[in-house]
Formats: C-alpha cells, sequence, structure tokens
C-alpha cells in the first residue's frame, strides 16, 4: 500500500498523524499510513523502496544472526575445499583466497578479498548482534546508533554472496584437473550465507531507527504548514536544516550523521572515481589475470580468454555467467554513469524514472563483477604447488578489481536526486552548509 503527498498537494484525511518520509531516490515527500504486517511503502513517483513492515523483524533477524555468528568461526577455521592432486592432498580454508594472493605480491588484491569475505561481514554481523541485541530486550546503548549507521555503508561490501559463486566457478574448472570435495568448513559458510540472507530480508532499517527515537510525524491537515524538512542520510529522519554556531553541518540528533541536502561534492567524487575506472579497465583485460602450468604447458589467461576456455569446455551457462559479470557489467555501469553524470551537467529534464532506474540496475549489479577476482584468488590457493599444475594470479586481476571497486565507489557517490532536481529545473545542490 501507498500513501504519498507533497507537502502542497491536498486531498489527505485531517486529524491523524503519520510518519513522514522522503524517498531516498527523488526526495518526494511522502506520509506513510500504517502498513499491514508484511505491508511495504513505495514511492509513488520512482516507485523506490520506503518502508516495510515486518512483524518481529527485528527480534527474528537478531536470533537468525545469533545463529550465523558460530557458523562462520566454523567457517573460518575447518578445511573449506580439499583438492586431491596426483602430488598429494591440497585442502584450503576460507581465507585461502586472499593469502595466497598476499603471497603472490598482491598485497591490494589480497587485502581486498580479506576485507570483502572477512573483514565486512564479521563487522556486520558484530554491529548485528550488539545493536539488535539490546534493541530487542527494550535498551538502547549509546553507541548502538553510530555503530547502525556505519555498518549499513558496509553491508553492501559483505560479498559472501559473490564469493558463493566465485567457488562455483572454480569449482567447475578444477573438476577435470583433480578430484575435489567439500570440507566442514564449505558447509558452515553455506550455513552462514543462508542465515545472513534470510536476516537481511526480514530486517527493516527503518523499524530500528524507529526504536532509536520516533520518526517526524505530522497530523494530515498539517503537511502544507511543515516548510522545509530535509532527510537525514543515515536514518532518514527528516529534520530542519541549519547550521551549527561554528558553521559545521547540523549532526543529526537520531543518527549522529552530518546533515546535507545533497550528499556534498557527490558529481565530482562520482567523475574522479569513474575516470579512474577507465583508465584501469584496458590494462584489466588486456593483461593476464592468471597463469596456468599444466602438464608442462604454459597457458596465461585475460578474463575473455578464460571465458572462451570455459565455452569450449562446453560449460555454456558458466562462460555466459562470467562473461555477463566480468565483461558485460563493467562496461553497463561505466556507460551507464557516464551517460547519468552528463545527464546532470547538461541538466536533461526528460525520463528521470527511467535514469532513476538505471542508477539502481548499476547499484544493484555492481558487486557481482567480483566472481573473476574470487575465482583467480582460490584457483591459485587450491593449486599452489603441485608438480603438474600450478596457477599463479597476475596483474591483470589486481586492475579487474580496482575497476570493480572504484565503479562501485562512483555509483555509491552518486546522489540520485541530483536527476529529479535537474528535472523539476531547480538547483537543490548542496550549499555550503
Ligand atoms: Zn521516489
Ligand atoms: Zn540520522
Amino acid at each position: 500500500m501507498l500513501a504519498g503527498r507533497e507537502n502542497d498537494s491536498g486531498g489527505v484525511q485531517s486529524g491523524r498523524s503519520w510518519p513522514l518520509l522522503r524517498c531516498p531516490d527523488c526526495d518526494l515527500l511522502h506520509a506513510v499510513p500504517p502498513l499491514p504486517r508484511g505491508g511495504t511503502a513505495r514511492c509513488r513517483r520512482c516507485r523506490a523502496l520506503l518502508l516495510r513492515r515486518r512483524g518481529h523483524g527485528l527480534e527474528n533477524a537478531c536470533l537468525l544472526t545469533l545463529a550465523a555468528a558460530p557458523l562462520f568461526v566454523i567457517a573460518n577455521l575447518f578445511p573449506f575445499l580439499v583438492l586431491d592432486l596426483p602430488g598429494g592432498e591440497q585442502s584450503s580454508r576460507l581465507l585461502s583466497a586472499s593469502w595466497s594472493l598476499l603471497a603472490h605480491d598482491m598485497p591490494v588484491v589480497g587485502l581486498l578479498v580479506f576485507f570483502l569475505v572477512f573483514l565486512a561481514p564479521a563487522t556486520v554481523l558484530l554491529v548485528d548482534l550488539l545493536v539488535l541485541g539490546p534493541l530487542s530486550r527494550g535498551r538502547r546503548p549509546p553507541v548502538a546508533a553510530r555503530l547502525f549507521r556505519l555498518v549499513e555503508h558496509v553491508r553492501p561490501w559483505a560479498m559472501l554472496d559473490v564469493y558463493l559463486l566465485g567457488i562455483i566457478v572454480a569449482y567447475v574448472k578444477l573438476r577435470d584437473i583433480a578430484s575435489i570435495e567439500f570440507g566442514p568448513g564449505f558447509f558452515a559458510f553455506l550455513g552462514t550465507l543462508l542465515l545472513l540472507v534470510a536476516a537481511d530480508a526480514i530486517l527493516e532499517p527503518g523499524q530500528v531507527w524507529e526504536r532509536f527515537g520516533r520518526q517526524t510525524r505530522a497530523a494530515l491537515g498539517a503537511l502544507r504548514t511543515l516548510g522545509d524538512l530535509v532527510s537525514c542520510h543515515g536514518c532518514r529522519q527528516l529534520l530542519r536544516l541549519r547550521t551549527a554556531a561554528d558553521g559545521r553541518a547540523l549532526l543529526c540528533p537520531r543518527c549522529g550523521g552530518a546533515v546535507h541536502r545533497r550528499a556534498p561534492a557527490s558529481l565530482s567524487r562520482s567523475w574522479a572515481y569513474l575516470v579512474a575506472a577507465v583508465a584501469l579497465y584496458l590494462p584489466a583485460n588486456i593483461l593476464p589475470v592468471m597463469t596456468v602450468t599444466y602438464l608442462g604447458k604454459t597457458r596465461s589467461d585475460t578474463i575473455l580468454s578464460g571465458v572462451h576456455e570455459l565455452a569450449l569446455a562446453g560449460m555454456w551457462p558458466l562462460a555466459l555467467l562470467v562473461f555477463f559479470a566480468s565483461f558485460v557489467v563493467p562496461i553497463v555501469k561505466m556507460v551507464g554513469l557516464a551517460y547519468l553524470l552528463l545527464s546532470i551537467r547538461f541538466g536533461w529534464r526528460t525520463g528521470p524514472r527511467a535514469r532513476t532506474r538505471l542508477h539502481r540496475l548499476i547499484a544493484y549489479l555492481g558487486r557481482w563483477s567480483m566472481i573473476d577476482v574470487f575465482v583467480v584468488g582460490l584457483l591459485a590457493a587450491l593449486v599452489t604447488a603441485g608438480n603438474l599444475v600450478l596457477i599463479v594470479p597476475e596483474l591483470g586481476a589486481a586492475a579487474f578489481a580496482l575497476v570493480v571497486v572504484l565503479t562501485m565507489l562512483a555509483s555509491d557517490s552518486f546522489d540520485v536526486r541530483l536527476i529529479w532536481d535537474a528535472a523539476r529545473g531547480t538547483d537543490e545542490r548542496p550549499a555550503p552548509a
């Protein structure tokens, strides 16, 4: 169900007060009516998700996260994949991909994989427990709101789901060379992933923030008199924007984040990340991502030759998956972002809804391009010192990993609301606060 009203539009029943929310994508002000259990409110202009109502979502998400924590520990301690090579058995752990990249003098990618597969998921898990646990018992630890705001930025970087696809691709590639088995660590990893996905599906950040402090409400007849309310980027509380006495930006009383009308320097940051990504795109595709020595023959694979090899071996679904994630998605992201940035630069007014959808697509697809980096790390970790087979990661993998990270940062920095500002013809870009 949806109830959206611009603050200057009429027709809203007066007498009851509903929580107010600005659409995160187009900034339209909505008064959200009481939702039925399982109900969802979407923006009436751009269809962005405003709020979901999940019965006991917070408590259940806390229990699921609590169950996932010991499984994640087991996933890190026990053998993950065991490879039976003629030279002897080789087993790897969850983080072996990261260690092998570090051992092959690729510190940036090695640390990146460590962050994406261990540090980010572990942070999300720990902070969710520290925040949701006390909240579900009616307590509000002083730093909990700040922690929850910060962890919302870390969440997209926890890439256990993308890692699983990387494991599947690595498994299929190695199946022909040696027999490969999943160890207890892998099944614990799978359990962790399923529990965290379920927790994510039922946890509604809006409901969590409501426990930290009531969302701004207004009697429905009084929407017209509210004046200019700005949405906090961290917790979406609506606040009157004013500058603190020392000239610094106002801090949100609920989440502690700095409040701006629009993300500061959004366009220049987005351009900078995009230009850096484009510059690295060519080396990422020309340089080999790994070198394979098998039965005395040595061959270097680029991203596309890796896809070609999968297709030649008849593994079409995987070849298509890797081609799409590693080749099509980065191009779509870079061209799409350049198009969005140019559309703001030249103040295009047409098609704001389609451009908003394009940004949503770019933001959603971004992380899945990391599959190939994980595959290279996993292969190098599993086949380290075999007499018959040796797989070594190469510089192309590092360039490619940076392209993925930079395009993610570019789309993250881009404030979608600028599309709608340009469409309205008003300039609501951040004034120096
Ligand atoms: Zn909207
Ligand atoms: Zn806030």
